[in-house]
């Protein structure tokens, strides 16, 4: 058997308690992969691979990477979805052969790291685990930075819907799961293709696309622990206050989540602080095809300025983005609290107000990070001077605000802090410009600490000693090129060049000999020796000692600083929105708890912002009654998709307390915005076009309610036509039938046989997106006016996309042909026999016209086929060829 050195059963034996992560295990400046971690490190890192025991049967693979750089190999993997457990060696190597205790000081995970190289600015991340009690689901997510843990809970029976559109909308970059459920897991979010993710023991780990990665945990606890668990970390004997007595499964979801930070940061994360019960009845319901569809965070497309968040997001602080996002993430649903943003958004409408916040902003920095920093990971010290900046803009914040009305803004006045005694300790200990790491040294200023200005001045003194001494001993030897110089093995040295050697004084002791040079010390050299490196490691030691005792007391004041920093970050959200609707000219709209949607001269903020001035403003009116289903027609290009859009962005705007780009504005509160897009390709998950569309019409249908607002834009495209046409009817006509689920629709459709639905529905009207023809080509108008498009343009949509010339003549011929077979047919149809029948008889003449059409060319051939001069055998031929050719 092979011999194991006990360095590598010390690894083996530590690698043991971290499965499924990477281990770097620290080898005095490097940190060391080995076996198949060290396989999966030197390609994901693209290092090379070594080995150990290089030359027995069983060489050991092994890479590794320079501690001082191990920061950016380390974002790397997690990036990918690994976790990267660290090793460090726990106490200082010794002299000898005796083994350095080593052991695992963080486990950084996709979930729970917030560092720097990590982390986008304005990216929130979110730890969630999943977990099963009885019949229920629960789901929690834990925001390591900003310490919220929000959980939420599901009847097994009512379906995965919920927990999913939880998923969705957090969309956290790592999901615990407990073994035995996660095929099931798997299965039930298989569309967020997070299969292919599971990180098993050593195993190569694929993140979904959307980067979520799937931990697996053995075993979560059970019920009454993760009680236990949770009332011990926030310190209450019950959980009714957070709404938790209800929900076990929330209650081990959240309990896992906490468990499983503080189990991989080595820290009691005291800055967790708030947990909350969520249902989604809570907020506006977004999911992740109408998040998508409408480019509220992402562009469907790569492209400048797509998003509505590029539009919007006037923040200056990175919180101040993060909640923005979320709110959009998350519109509210009383009115009560839409009003109250809006009433503080209202208020700093008002340009000096505004300009004066959002200049004091300017000086506050990411505090939640910060906050998170100082109880995981790292925190440097120009953290804390830019925690000192952000608070010192606490009263002039306060004084600006103090007489405003906005019962919002009065709450967030009272909840900063300017903590003059943390600001007083950082301002005295820390110095201007520290350096990044703390065993740089020189992070406490001079004055702080009468101790160590002593060290500090007996290390200077000495060292200056030591410098005069260069000069005393280059005159006392007339070596000219003599050096005093210092290194790490050999402490201080006099070094003096082989040439010079004969003149090295008699009191010289040898320490080493050089190629070219011999270094020697003396009795005096050494006692300064002992004397600078005596100090030197009192004053990191003592550093280190003020830097952990300033921390501890930054800590301490934990909550106010969590408070101070959800204030500066509401500020600036809210300050963002005003300073948008200022910009962008957009209006305070009047939220109502009835059933209109009434908006005069809307736009879409977005298109608008790309064509600025072009864009033709549109009014719209919806009901649940006489107005509730609204079917758009009008050529391709005209602008349909765009008036859908819009409508859905004015009401997300509304309901996040925003202002919308509009002339005015009534809406009601809306619980849900259900969009379906035609003929998108859902490539990644492997269905097709028509079943992607039909499964989420199928989901709108079941779910929708009298307060849901529903945009369909072109279905049932992605089949034959008769088959899309009757899916698009059939769907029209439940949507304003079914009486308990009326909910507001717009359709807009290439269908022109809908208008005829329209018309004889009384929830229904017609509606158009203008255009007209000058001189074959089509121009738009992008007029939203009642009644129905009365021709397609298609073709000249067509010519405008550059369509050779023949083929738009034969189409335009083919077209006039179609609606001659279609006069004809239906000249003398009785008027009340509209709708239904006529739609569907005209589609079908439509298809018979189109055979009629393409046989015509080989009708034309049998015409003139001079038969009595054929072979019976070319007659045969001819009889075949028609065959073939006969649609
Ligand atoms: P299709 O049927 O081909 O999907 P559509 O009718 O849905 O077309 P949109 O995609 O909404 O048309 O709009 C096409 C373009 O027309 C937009 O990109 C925009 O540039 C312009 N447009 C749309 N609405 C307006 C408007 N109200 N004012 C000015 N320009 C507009």
């Amino acid at each position: 058997m092979e011999k194991v050195t006990p360095m590598l059963r010390q690894y083996l034996e530590i690698k043991k308690s971290y499965p499924g992560t990477l281990l770097f295990f620290r080898l005095g400046d490097f940190y060391e992969m080995f076996n198949e971690d060290a396989v999966i490190g030197a390609r994901e890192l693209q290092i090379t691979l070594t080995a150990r025991q290089k030359d027995s049967p069983n060489p050991i693979p092994m890479c590794g990477v320079p501690h001082h750089a191990a920061a950016s190999y380390i974002s790397k993997l997690v990036r990918k979805g690994y976790r990267v457990a660290i090793c460090e060696q726990a106490e200082p190597a010794g002299k000898g052969t005796k083994l350095v205790r080593r052991e695992v000081v963080r486990v950084i995970t996709p979930g729970t790291s917030i560092d720097e190289q990590l982390v986008e600015p304005t990216e929130s991340i979110f730890l969630a685990a999943i977990a099963f009690v009885a019949d229920r689901i629960g789901a929690a997510f834990l925001d390591i930075s900003s310490g919220e843990i929000l959980t939420t809970e599901t009847e097994e029976k009512d379906g995965w819907e919920a927990i999913i559109q939880h998923i969705e909308r957090f969309s956290p970059r790592e999901i615990l799961v407990e073994t035995q459920h996660k095929h099931l897991i798997s299965n039930k979010l298989g569309y967020l293709d997070l299969a292919a993710s599971f990180v098993n023991e050593n195993r190569e780990v694929t993140p979904s696309p959307n980067g979520t990665s799937v931990t697996e945990i053995e075993g979560f606890a059970d019920l009454k622990e993760s009680a236990e668990n949770l009332k011990r970390h926030f310190n209450v004997r019950e959980l009714s206050g957070f709404g938790l007595d209800e929900h076990p499964a929330a209650v081990v979801a959240a309990s896992e989540c906490l468990r499983y930070a503080k189990n991989t940061q080595k820290t009691s994360a005291i800055h967790i602080s708030e947990l909350r019960f969520i249902d989604n009845s809570d907020f506006l319901v977004l999911d992740a095809v109408t998040l998508a569809n409408l480019e509220i965070l992402k562009p469907r497309t790569d492209g400048p300025r797509r998003t509505l968040i590029s539009i919007i997001d006037e923040t200056i602080t990175a919180m101040g983005g993060r909640l923005l996002r979320s709110w959009l993430l998350r519109p509210l649903v009383k009115r009560s609290e839409i009003m109250t943003r809006q009433e503080a958004v209202a208020e700093l409408f008002q340009p000096i107000l505004r300009e004066e916040l959002r200049f004091y902003l300017k000086n506050v920095t990411d505090l939640e990070r910060i906050i998170g920093r100082l109880h995981v990971g790292t925190m440097p010290a120009r953290d804390l001077l830019a925690l000192e900046r952000s608070l010192a803009q606490v009263p002039s914040i306060i004084d600006l605000l103090q007489d405003t009305r906005s019962p919002l803004l009065q709450v967030l006045v009272e909840n900063m802090f300017e903590l003059p005694e943390i600001r007083e300790i950082i301002s005295t200990a820390i110095v201007d410009e520290p350096p990044a790491n703390l065993s740089d040294g020189g992070i406490i200023r001079d004055g702080f600490n009468p101790e160590l200005d002593e060290l500090r001045s007996i290390s200077l003194s000495v060292k200056s000693a030591i410098a005069s001494f260069e000069q005393n001993e280059r005159e006392r030897s007339g070596i000219s090129t003599l050096k005093v110089r210092y290194n790490n093995v050999f402490g201080y040295y006099i070094e003096v060049s082989k040439a010079q050697l004969s003149r090295a004084p008699d009191d010289y002791e040898r320490r080493q000999t050089l190629a070219n040079a011999e270094r020697f010390t003396t009795p005096q050299l050494k006692e300064w020796e002992a004397k600078v490196l005596g100090a030197e490691e009192k004053i990191a030691a003592i550093e280190s000692r003020i830097y952990s005792e300033i921390l501890e007391t930054v800590r301490n004041e934990t909550t106010r600083l969590r408070s101070t920093a959800r204030a500066f970050a509401t500020l600036d959200a809210l300050a963002s929105l005003a300073e948008t609707a200022a910009r962008r000219n957009f209006v305070a709209p009047s939220i109502h708890e009835s059933d209109e949607i009434e908006i005069v001269k809307g736009r879409h903020p977005v298109v608008e912002a790309n064509i600025r001035d072009e864009f033709v403003p549109n009014d719209v009116y919806l009901n649940n009654s006489t107005y509730r289903l609204l079917v758009i027609t009008g050529p391709n290009m005209g602008g349909k998709s765009t008036l859908l859009r819009q409508v859905a962005l004015i009401q997300i705007l509304a309901q996040i307390g925003s202002f919308v780009p509009a002339a005015s504005a009534r809406l009601p509160i809306v619980d849900r915005i259900w969009t379906r897009v035609g003929a998108s390709d859902d490539l990644a998950s492997g269905r097709s076009t028509f079943m992607v569309e039909m499964t989420e019409t199928a989901a709108i249908l079941h779910n929708a309610t009298p307060r849901s607002l529903i945009l369909l834009d072109e279905i049932g495209r992605g089949t034959s036509t008769f088959d899309g046409l009757s899916i698009a009817w059939a769907v029209a006509e439940y949507l304003h039938n079914s009486v308990d689920r009326a909910a507001k629709t717009i359709f807009a459709t290439h269908y022109h046989e809908l208008t005829e639905l329209a018309e004889n529905l009384p929830g229904a009207k017609n509606y158009q997106m203008a255009a007209t023809e000058d001189r074959g080509d089509v121009v738009f108008l992008h007029r939203l006016e009642k009644g129905k498009a009365s021709k397609s343009y298609g073709i000249a949509v067509a010519k405008l996309a550059g369509l050779p010339q023949p083929v738009i003549d034969r189409a335009r011929s083919v077209l006039q042909k179609l609606e001659k077979y279609e006069l004809a047919i239906f000249a003398d149809e009785h008027e009340k026999d509209r709708g239904i029948a006529t739609a569907a008889g005209r589609s079908a003449t439509i298809q018979n016209s189109l055979f009629a059409i393409a046989n015509e060319a080989v009708i034309e051939e049998l015409r003139h086929a001079e038969i009595e001069n054929l072979s019976p055998n070319e007659i045969k031929q001819l009889v075949e060829d028609i065959k073939r050719k006969i649609v």
